[in-house]
């Protein structure tokens, strides 16, 4: 195993704590996959969860689990029809056990904390960090501290953080600022940083990956699919499933390795804009706004790694609006029986766009990925859909509220 700066490639000690290079370029964990060898065959016989992969994960010792990953893997065909793609797969990370993909890097980042020593973990985050690293501090017995953006944050996830017993503090600035300083904490404090800037969670996500195409083999017609849709922020979540497919594709595992393509909400959509006009670097939104607070990021941490992702494999990036958020969530829900959070429906918005726009090919077979569940955000849901009507406790009234309920 190796740890390298993506940037300027210097391999840094494994026992590092450090999550950046002395040239700020992001690091990244490698393996020798010549001594990896695991065949299809065995694994299609395995139930996925994430340690089923542990071959390709950086822990040696018992992990901090709770059962993570394993999420179901849908055909959609109602959608599939509707959108005019050949074959649409929702993979629905919303099922892990704090109900968000996060919960897969947090096993693994966790893990390590565990094996450093550490006595208390930290995170900013937009809500759903925050449920998944208190559950496994939880679990590891470690305190857990988080910064969440004051008033931005969806009531579940506030919820889960602070039952499960994590210190969680309102930060009255963005998640960008939230970030900027629980890293100079983390760093003064000795606490274990555990937002997506960390390896170690980027190599539990990318499990998602390897479950997609273990879960394709055992649909009729299908294999690697074309191209996988991912709802972006920080950007970590695209870059991890590509790392994912990538050490599939060296494995020979799989042939090609799917197009990644990134979703971003409008006004909070700074890796969009660099896609779109060919740069090297992301200019930062200053203040990012939209109803997916999940992807409320102006300023993505791992934007070199997810524009890298999206160009090396001829993918590609769109923004979709608020509007088209919340339609696609209704759709997901009412078309397939998928109840998912704002920004995960962002990927059914996108490939909506990708197909209108002829980006994206109605001959090719897709991967959307919803990444969190529908209950974390009751509000939006209140202000999505018509709260229920009172009636009386008898039948006349009940039978008159149906009928006037039928003429409307
Ligand atoms: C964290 C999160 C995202 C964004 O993932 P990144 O790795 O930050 O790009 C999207 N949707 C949901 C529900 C999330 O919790
Ligand atoms: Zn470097």
């Amino acid at each position: 195993m190796n740890l390298e700066c993506i940037e300027c490639g210097k391999k840094h000690d494994l026992s590092t704590v450090a999550n950046t290079c002395s040239c700020d370029g992001l690091l990244e964990i490698s393996y020798d996959l010549s001594e990896v060898n695991f065949s299809l065959k065995d694994r299609t016989a395995i139930p996925p969860h994430v340690w089923k992969y542990r071959e390709l994960l950086p822990i040696s010792g018992v992990p901090v689990s709770l059962m993570e990953g394993g999420t179901p893997l849908y055909r959609c065909k109602r959608l599939e029809a509707e959108c005019g793609v050949k074959e649409l797969y929702v993979k629905h990370e919303g099922m892990n056990p704090t109900g968000s993909f996060k919960d897969r890097g947090m096993t693994v980042g966790v893990s390590r904390a565990a094996e450093l020593g550490i006595k208390t973990v930290a995170c900013a985050s937009t809500g759903n960090t925050s449920a998944s690293m208190a559950i496994y501090a939880a679990k590891a017995g470690m305190k857990a501290l988080v910064l969440l953006p004051s008033g931005y944050v969806a009531l579940g996830k506030v919820a889960q953080a602070l039952m499960h017993g994590a210190t969680v503090l309102a930060v009255k600035g963005n998640f960008d600022d939230a970030l900027l300083l629980i890293q100079r904490v983390c760093s003064e404090k000795g606490f274990y940083l555990l937002n997506s800037v960390n390896p170690y969670r980027l190599e539990g996500q990318k499990t998602i990956a390897f479950e997609t195409i273990d879960q394709l083999a055992t649909h009729k017609n299908a294999n690697v699919p074309d191209r996988v849709i991912v709802p972006v922020g920080n950007a970590g979540n695209i870059s991890a499933i590509y790392k994912g497919f990538k050490e599939f594709h060296e494995l020979d595992i799989i042939n090609k390795v799917p197009m990644m393509t990134g979703i971003q909400a409008s006004r909070s959509a700074p890796i969009v804009d660099a896609f779109r006009r060919g740069l090297a670097q992301i200019e930062p939104v200053a203040e990012p706004q939209t109803v997916a607070t999940a992807i409320r990021i102006g300023n993505p941490i791992n934007a070199p790694k997810a524009l890298r992702a999206i160009r090396q494999s001829n993918g590609a990036a769109e923004s979709v609006t608020d509007q088209e958020i919340l339609k696609a969530q209704k759709d997901l829900a009412r078309l397939e029986g998928i109840g998912v959070e704002p920004a995960s429906a962002t990927s059914l918005a996108g490939l909506r766009k990708l197909i209108a726009q002829g980006t994206i090919d109605r001959d090719e077979t897709v991967v959307c990925v919803t990444t969190g569940h529908l209950l974390k955000d009751p509000e939006a849901i209140m202000k999505a859909c018509r709260p229920p009507i009172e009636v009386d406790a008898n039948f006349d009234a009940l039978y008159s509220t149906l009928s006037e309920l039928e003429r409307s």
